[in-house]
């Protein structure tokens, strides 16, 4: 009988799992120990590599376009060196403190799904038995990251656009297209939309009450997309950060008749240093639409407020933003005993992202829509990477594979030739 099946109820929860497992496995044998924490940015991506005193090494990717993040992953090492990885959340104590809401919880984030690799490798078992098991044998991603330019911002680019999409290899059964203060290039396409000027230097920086011309052009570009997508493929909308309470109401009322899946970040979202639960409140019980909010949000506490007042109708923590695998299925917990739905944010996780994404998504509650696919920046990484199933995606859906761990692993030799001077010792 494998190990896993011999866990009660505590060893399904998160933190408690890894301990409970690999214990009984290594009885007699001295404890894994980490030796090393690095760090690699390997096409603008911070990989993180946890080295093991017994031949195990655990492996996790923070945001890519992230370089400045490597101070802050090895920040971290001598938090951990000598600590056992597969008591995952002890070493998490450790070290959960000292991150932050996005860009910075991403080093946490992916130094823990890297410990999750090693404990799922200790105990000779894919990672979503720590969590639980798996509820479901394929899992569903939704289309944030699969692209094509856009021809100018007319309705009409839009709809074409949105028809690329659609028809993509993939077969995703659920597109996510940005508009409003979500998108620059749409706000600047309408002049005078808003009562402000555009801003630059941080990311979202436009926002502002939004003319009458304003609401009335990005409602056309939104009925353009949904009229290719009609009922056989989901519209969801990543609207802001950046709109006016009122006007969030009122772009969601325009769109009921629509049925889109949900309307993200409208308030708060992408990069904001905090979540406003009370103003979403306001906009969540004024509309029919579902509101949904979380990818910028560090650890399960950011998102009692939003939960708990039932401020939106779905969350979308990131797992490399939120503090990894068990910050996530604990959200997507507490959120199914409020009737909230999981849509997990992943577009920039890479394809060690995509791996932590497919094990929470077998093992996530029945609040789980989808996972948004990442997308990583450069095809040559799907050289590097072993482990994953060819096609990747089979009609908006990835097969779960069995592997322990992640069960996803570095071609070596190959990811060697993507490694700068600086990083050249990285898998030695
Ligand atoms: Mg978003």
């Amino acid at each position: 009988m494998p190990n896993w099946t011999r866990r009660g109820f505590i060893g399904s929860l998160p933190g408690f799992a890894a301990a409970s497992l690999a214990a009984p496995q290594r009885s007699g044998r001295a404890p894994i120990k980490i030796t090393d924490l690095k760090c690699a940015i390997i096409g603008g991506s911070p990989v993180v590599r946890v080295v093991t005193d017994q031949g195990i090494s655990g492996y996790g990717q923070a945001e890519s376009r992230k370089p400045y993040l490597k101070p802050m992953v090895m920040f971290y090492k001598n938090y951990i060196l000598g600590e056992d990885p597969t008591d995952v959340e002890r070493v998490l104590m450790r070290i959960r403190k000292m991150g932050a809401f996005k860009p910075w919880g991403s080093a946490v984030s992916a130094i823990e799904i890297a410990l999750w690799d090693i404990a799922g490798q200790a105990a000779g078992v894919p990672v979503y038995k720590l969590l639980g098991g798996k509820i479901r044998d394929k899992v569903r991603g939704y289309n944030g990251g699969i692209r094509f330019p856009m021809k100018g911002q007319t309705p009409q680019d839009y709809a074409e656009n949105t028809a690329k999409m659609k028809e993509s290899k993939e077969g995703f059964t659920l597109i996510k297209q940005a508009c409003g203060f979500h998108s620059p290039a749409m706000m600047r396409a309408i002049p005078g939309g808003w009562y402000d000027e555009p801003r630059s230097g941080a990311p979202h920086g436009d926002r502002g009450m939004l003319t009458e011309r304003g609401l009335k052009e990005i409602i056309l570009r939104v009925e353009a997309m949904k009229k290719v997508l009609g009922d056989e493929v989901g519209l969801a909308l990543d609207c802001g950060p950046g709109w006016m309470p009122k006007d969030a109401i009122r772009f969601a009322r325009a769109l009921e008749p629509l049925n889109i899946a949900w309307l993200e970040d409208l308030i708060a979202g992408d990069y904001t240093p905090y979540t406003s639960a009370d103003v979403f409140r306001d906009v969540t019980t004024s509309t029919s639409v579902p509101i949904h909010t979380g990818e910028q949000i560090y650890l399960r506490q950011n998102f009692k407020e939003l939960i708990e007042r039932q401020a939106v109708n779905v969350v979308g923590p990131d797992p490399e933003d939120v503090g990894g695998i068990s910050e996530t299925k604990w959200i997507a917990e507490y959120a199914d005993l409020h009737g909230i739905l999981m849509a997990p944010h992943g577009i920039f996780d890479g394809l060690i992202g995509l791996a932590a994404h497919v094990h929470l998504a077998a093992a996530m509650p029945q609040n789980f829509i989808g996972f948004e696919y990442p997308v990583p920046e450069q095809a040559w990484w799907y050289q590097i990477v072993d482990g994953l199933p060819d096609p990747i995606m089979k009609k908006g859906f990835i097969d779960v594979w069995d592997k322990p761990g992640l069960g996803v692993t570095f071609n070596v030799a190959a990811a060697k030739a993507r490694l700068s001077e600086e990083d050249r010792g990285f898998f030695d």
